[in-house]
């Protein structure tokens, strides 16, 4: 069994933040990994738009500058998953995968958010064999190819610009007649040629013998006009969205109805004393590193002031 004053769970931007600001003022905490280590950034290339690298930065040195950062002041890394929590009582209990029980006084709940999926059998099927959720991942592998992205948010038109710089052609399905993305996007997608958006259009399924060689269509479905349709396409993108990694919590702290944990106005305090939320766990709306990052310095200075109030 393990003791903490702070277990931080996830190895985003707002967990590697959140071990920095409590190393360095001497509380050692413990930070569990996660599945993905360095959290969805490292499912991209490069970083612009993170304050202090003028030219970008790759995004897997970015995150692993972070980690660094954290081990240097103290932070003790386990490449580990949660997999159970007893939040009932204090200490708060957390397990491993390999069965470690950790006991926590404090705890920051930085498990961020994954792609969502439309639920269709055939994406499992094709998985990695031409469906993804990360075209900045995958996209190398569409050069001269036709690919199609689903979705009509402000992802779906930036991983539709992005494929469009690789592919011969990109069809964007949006299931509604119009696009819900911001103004700039929307233009970005509409003045680019190889971009077609399909309105009103939903996927039935995939097709094709060793990889997606086409998606079913339905236009306008149930309504007058309806007509289903096959597209052949190389590669499937989906870019609906996201939701929260808060199952495991969400027995005792209280989150939307989609899942994103409650936070208390600006701060990162859940409903459970010493327990905080960091990051897009916590964040329906702006899903940005630097945005992730803060709210973990912020789950660590509330953490140090929780315990020193407690001892
Ligand atoms: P959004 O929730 O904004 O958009 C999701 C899109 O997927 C919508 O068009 C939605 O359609 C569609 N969709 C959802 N479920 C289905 C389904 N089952 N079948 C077909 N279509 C579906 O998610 P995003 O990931 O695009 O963006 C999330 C947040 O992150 C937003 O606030 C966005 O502005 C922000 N963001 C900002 C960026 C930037 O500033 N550079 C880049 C990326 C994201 P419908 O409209 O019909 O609901």
């Amino acid at each position: 069994m393990l003791q903490t004053k702070l277990l931080i769970i996830g190895s985003g931007p707002a967990g590697y933040t959140a071990g920095i600001y409590a190393g360095r003022a001497g509380i050692a905490p413990l930070l569990i990994e996660g599945i993905q280590p360095g959290g969805q950034l490292t499912t991209t290339t490069e970083v612009e738009n993170f304050p202090g690298f003028p030219e970008g930065i790759d995004a897997n040195e970015l995150m692993d500058n972070m980690r660094q950062q954290a081990e240097r002041f103290g932070t003790k890394i386990l490449n580990n998953i949660v997999t159970k929590a007893d939040l009932s009582v204090q200490p708060y209990r957390i397990w491993l995968d390999d069965g470690e029980e950790i006991h926590a006084k404090t705890v920051i709940i930085a498990t961020g958010a994954s792609a969502k999926y439309l639920g269709l059998q055939d994406e499992q099927k094709y998985m990695g064999q031409g469906v993804s959720a990360c075209a900045t991942c995958d996209g190398f592998f569409y050069r001269k190819k036709v690919v199609a992205v689903v979705g009509g948010g402000d992802t779906a038109c930036e991983e539709a610009s992005y494929l469009a710089g690789l592919a011969s052609k990109v069809y964007l399905i949006v299931r509604k007649p119009f696009l819900r993305a911001s103004q700039i996007m929307q233009e970005r997608v509409m003045n680019n040629e190889k971009i077609e958006i399909l309105f009103e259009t939903n996927t039935l399924g995939l097709y094709g013998e060793d990889g997606v060689e086409g998606a079913h269509l339905i236009y306008k479905k149930g309504e007058a006009g309806e007509r289903k349709y096959d597209l052949p396409i190389d590669g499937f993108f989906l870019a609906i969205g996201h939701h929260p990694n808060s199952e495991l919590f969400s027995s005792w702290i209280q989150t939307d109805e989609q899942g994103y944990i409650i936070t208390e106005g600006e701060t990162p305090r859940t409903n459970l004393p010493g327990v905080y939320a960091a990051g897009d766990v916590a964040d329906p709306h702006y899903r940005q590193a630097i945005i992730a990052a803060a709210s973990g310095a912020k789950a660590a200075m509330e953490s140090e002031k929780y315990l020193k109030d407690n001892e």
